[in-house]
């Protein structure tokens, strides 16, 4: 049997290679403009389709790309070496809304909003949290949805949402049985441009990733019509869940892509600053900076890898992708850490990447499940396996 196979497929490569070369010409250089300006680059995600990331995983008819979950991660890593802000918007946009979209869909819905989602003019978006809900959705959701005639009338606010502004598409978690616990809750799908009582507010004044909106949504007597429902009522609580366990393969990806960066930039550095009659790449301190990050990587990106080979291959996943996110997020912070340490002063300047690439990286400990929650989630896994 031939499956312990650590090596991508020529088309994985060739992949990795075009997407290496479009990053690099289309989004690299521009990653310090976008984040001093808090505004993508839609020169850039106009040309996205043409290599598949604006439908990672969307079917081809719908002008999607219908990629494996190894080809998502190499997608996500390349971005996130290259703009953490693209990177995450398009992780958003891929994993969060039009993901839930394929897998949920009716043909109508479908039709209606992927060809439009994979079209590099848009950016979807999910909007679960809420200001008095992040970690614990299941208890602290107030955002509802009531049918009236042929329609459901959505109350609430929905707070720290990646990209509404871009979106035609905001896939609302709202609870539609009061009473039903986590079988209470139901996935709405909201069309700004054509709802009344959906306020979009300014995007948050952010640490890192300035370039990805990240805005509070307020819904007042909201009407969208009745099949606006994705899926099945009362299903809602258990999509969120599985759209986290994907959304964890993303995120964990995006953060091998920003601690590649951050290693890159600290070793190119680490090899011309000199100190002491020699490059500073040859103090043992660096070397073990540089010994760690290599090798911390090495481990997370296998590891990311492995939580999309069992996706996949349609094996559980979900503990695999926890600890998948919870190692690259925190692999990335401490390596882009130490990449600031090894530039010294000028690791705290703006002039280098590596000052923009930290703060990239603090969020990625924080959303689509915090460290916290993810320690959590593979304790129970663990412990149930001890029964
Ligand atoms: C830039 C950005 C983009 C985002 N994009 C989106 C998006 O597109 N859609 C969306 O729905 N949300 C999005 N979020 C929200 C994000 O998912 C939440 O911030 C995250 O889930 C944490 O929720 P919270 O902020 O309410 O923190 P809280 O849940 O209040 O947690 C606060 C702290 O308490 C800890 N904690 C909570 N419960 C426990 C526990 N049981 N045990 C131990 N520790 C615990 C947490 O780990 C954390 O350290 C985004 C956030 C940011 C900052």
């Amino acid at each position: 049997m031939d499956t312990m196979d650590f090596e991508l497929t020529e088309e994985q490569r060739m992949y990795q290679r075009a997407l290496r070369d479009f990053c690099e010409a289309e989004l690299k250089p521009y990653a310090a403009e976008v984040d001093e300006s808090g505004e993508l680059r839609w020169e850039a995600i106009n040309k996205m389709p043409q290599l598949g990331l604006t439908g990672l995983q969307v079917p081809e008819e719908y002008g999607g790309a219908d990629l494996d979950t190894i080809s998502l991660a190499i997608a996500m890593e390349e971005l996130g070496r290259a703009c953490g802000s693209t990177a995450l918007s398009l992780a958003a946009h891929n994993g969060l809304c039009c993901g839930p979209i394929v897998r949920w869909g009716t043909d109508a819905q479908k039709e209606r909003y992927l060809p439009q989602l994979t079209s590099g003019k848009v950016l979807g978006s999910l909007a679960l949290t809420e200001p008095g809900a992040g970690s614990d959705l299941a208890n602290s959701v107030q955002t509802s949805a009531v049918k009236e005639g042929d329609s459901w009338i959505i109350d609430g606010a929905k707070a720290w949402i990646t990209n509404p502004k871009y979106a035609p598409v905001i896939i609302t978690l709202v609870r539609t049985d009061k009473q039903a616990g986590t079988k209470g809750f139901s996935m709405l799908l909201v069309e700004p441009e054509h709802v009344e009582g959906l306020e979009i507010h300014h995007p948050e004044k952010k640490m890192g990733l300035k370039g990805s909106p990240t805005q509070m949504l307020s819904y007042d007597e909201v009407r969208v019509p009745l099949d606006a429902l994705l899926g099945e009522e009362g299903q809602g609580f258990y999509q969120t869940m599985q759209t986290l366990d994907g959304g964890r393969i993303s995120i964990g990806a995006l953060s091998v892509g920003l601690a590649q960066a951050a290693f890159e930039a600290g070793v190119q550095y680490a090899k011309q600053r000199r100190t002491f009659g020699k490059p500073i790449a040859d103090h043992q301190a660096i070397q073990w900076m540089i010994a760690d990050a290599a090798t911390e990587i090495d481990a997370a990106r296998l590891m990311v890898y492995r939580a999309a080979w069992l996706r996949d291959h349609e094996k559980p996943f979900s503990k695999q992708a926890a600890m998948a996110k919870l190692m690259a997020s925190e692999v990335a912070e401490r390596v882009a850490r130490n990449a600031i340490q090894i530039h010294g002063g000028y690791g705290y300047s703006r002039e280098f990447p590596v000052e923009r690439i930290y703060r990239d990286t603090r969020l990625m400990t924080i959303g689509e499940g915090t460290s916290e929650i993810l320690r959590l989630v593979i304790a129970r896994r663990t412990l149930e396996a001890f029964d």
